[in-house]
Formats: structure tokens, C-alpha cells, sequence
């Protein structure tokens, strides 16, 4: 069997795109292959998992020895499972940047494009046999392009992504805009994520200067309901950096989605430094607001330094 899987910290995109690689493997090569994931889903995957009726794909608990893998959603080994290199990789589809670290143990079919999502790469690949997507598998595909480029916000969206969401839209008869809302307010529905929940929902490890980083972002469209958080998110913060030993300071986003700007929270000597280095702000109070930052692949994590 053939194990499809994104990244840890699962979003939209790593989630579903799992499960559309799964079947047009199943349908189109006579694999067998099964989605998989490597956390506990947002509330917008659940949302668009409910609405699409689509199941869940299970927990990944263990990787077995000499597993087939196709990887989606990423290529950095941090966040895959820790045995990756041990595994049999036949494939990575993935719209990230090339970290390196990854081994494989024999030729890899790649496809990395500069595209806002991987389900868009994927509809690419599938080419003409794109239209044989049953109306759940196109959903999905829609939601990953609307998760990921922020209903076409995001700076990283690029005329390809739209194209590809509105032809879904108008395929699957559905108002594009008032779909988007709908994800979105499941996704700033975060009353049932811990403090802590909230810090590792969206978060990846990245280094800068001799330190190192979880860049976490909470894209939402109700930012005062995280920020009237704030007290808990810092204390949980500090349990997070005692209990992770290759975790120096945590970079706190909170993307207001629909007007367009970060709140960054700055609560200690560090996160000052590194938020006033980057963005070029004087930083006053313990939260700086950014305007038109909105994404961490092509905003932030670019512009982070010492
Ligand atoms: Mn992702
Ligand atoms: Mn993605």
C-alpha cells in the first residue's frame, strides 16, 4: 500500500491533497494508496471535510520500515516522520522550497512548481483526467486552493491558482466568495484549541541566525478573540520552549485574513529584536502590528533575521 501524507501540523492543503493524490492513484494507476495524517486536523479541515462528506484520513501513528510514501505539502524532513529517510519516497508533489535533508533510497518522481497550493500542481499533473474528479475530490481541490492562497489574498496566489478555483467553482455550481467565508469562520472557531493547541495548529521550525524558531501563524477572521488570549499564549509558549529541546523562541502570527495584516506578539528582549530586525518597526508595546503581511511562506519567514 502506498501511505499519502503532508506535513505534521496539518492544514487544508496537506490534509486534502492527501486524500485527492490517493485517488487518482487508486483511480487512474490501480495503486493502492491510502491518505494519511500527521496531527490533529483545524477546524477548517473539518469543516471542509464535513461539507464535502469525505472522511477523515486516519492518524499516521508509526511509519513502517520500508513503507511506500508519496510525500505531499512539503519537502522538509522536519516536519515528516522522523524514520522518513528510511522509508520508500516514490513521490513528492509540493509548492514549498527546497530545504534539502531528504534521502531516498532509490529515483523519486518530483514535482515542485511555484503555485500557491498543491492541489493546483496536482490538477496540473492530472491533466485531461482532471475532469473525471468526482464532486467531493473537486471540492476538496477548491478548498486547498481557497485555504492556501486566503481566497486569493495571499501574495503568494498566483493567475494559474484562480483560474483553477473559479473553472472548480463553476463546475461545482458554488458561490466561490461565500464558500470562502464559511471555511474561514470555521477556522477562526478556535474556542476548542489549549492555549498551547493554538501555538502548534500552524507552525513550522525554521532558523534564524544561531537560534531556532517555530514560526507559528493563526490566520483568522476574529483576531480580538486570540489576543484576548494573549497572557495564556505567552505562559504556554514558555511550557512549549522548556519541553522542546531544539526550540529556542517561538514567533507568534496572528493574520487578520480579512483586513489584510499581522499581529506579531512580542513579549520578551528576542522576539523584539528579531520582529524590529525583520520588519523594520519599532517595536512598543508586547504585540506590533504588521499591514500586509499575511503569509509566512512568502512574507514572513523571507524577511526573519537577527
Ligand atoms: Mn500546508
Ligand atoms: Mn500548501
Amino acid at each position: 500500500m502506498i501511505n499519502v501524507f503532508g506535513h505534521k501540523s496539518p492544514d487544508t492543503d496537506a490534509t486534502c491533497s492527501a486524500l485527492i493524490w490517493a485517488w487518482y492513484l487508486n483511480e487512474h494507476t490501480g495503486a493502492d494508496a491510502q491518505a494519511f495524517v500527521l496531527g490533529e486536523l483545524n477546524t477548517e479541515t473539518k469543516f471542509v471535510l464535513n461539507h464535502w462528506g469525505v472522511t477523515a484520513p486516519a492518524l499516521l501513528e508509526t511509519l513502517a520500515e520500508d513503507a511506500q510514501v508519496v510525500i505531499v505539502d512539503t519537502n522538509n524532513p522536519q516536519e515528516l516522520p522522523a524514520n522518513i529517510n528510511e522509508a520508500q519516497v516514490l513521490q513528492i508533489i509540493d509548492h514549498h522550497k527546497l530545504v534539502g535533508g531528504l534521502e531516498t533510497a532509490g529515483p523519486v518522481d518530483i514535482t515542485m512548481r511555484p503555485l500557491a497550493c498543491t492541489a493546483t500542481v496536482m490538477h496540473d499533473l492530472m491533466g485531461e483526467k482532471a475532469t473525471t474528479m468526482p464532486h467531493e475530490i473537486a471540492g476538496l481541490m477548491l478548498s486547498c486552493i481557497l485555504s492556501d492562497t486566503l481566497a486569493f489574498r495571499s501574495p503568494t496566489t498566483t493567475p494559474h491558482d484562480k483560474d483553477v478555483a473559479e473553472k472548480l467553482a463553476a463546475t461545482l455550481e458554488i458561490d466561490l466568495s461565500a464558500y470562502a467565508d464559511k471555511m474561514f469562520a470555521a477556522k477562526s472557531d478556535v474556542s476548542e484549541f489549549s492555549d498551547k493547541g493554538l501555538i502548534t495548529l500552524d507552525s513550522k521550525k525554521y532558523d534564524v541566525g544561531d537560534k531556532n524558531f517555530r514560526v507559528s501563524v493563526l490566520e483568522t477572521t476574529t483576531p480580538e478573540t486570540v489576543l484576548e488570549r494573549k497572557d495564556g499564549i505567552v505562559a504556554a509558549i514558555a511550557d512549549l520552549i522548556a519541553e522542546e529541546k531544539d526550540v529556542d523562541e517561538v514567533l507568534f502570527f496572528i493574520v487578520d485574513i480579512l483586513n489584510e495584516k499581522a499581529t506579531v506578539l512580542t513579549y520578551n528582549d528576542l522576539t523584539t529584536q528579531v520582529v524590529e530586525a525583520s520588519f523594520g518597526v519599532t517595536v512598543e508595546s508586547d504585540t506590533e502590528v504588521l499591514p500586509g503581511i499575511v503569509s509566512r511562506k512568502k512574507q514572513i519567514l523571507p524577511a526573519l533575521k537577527m
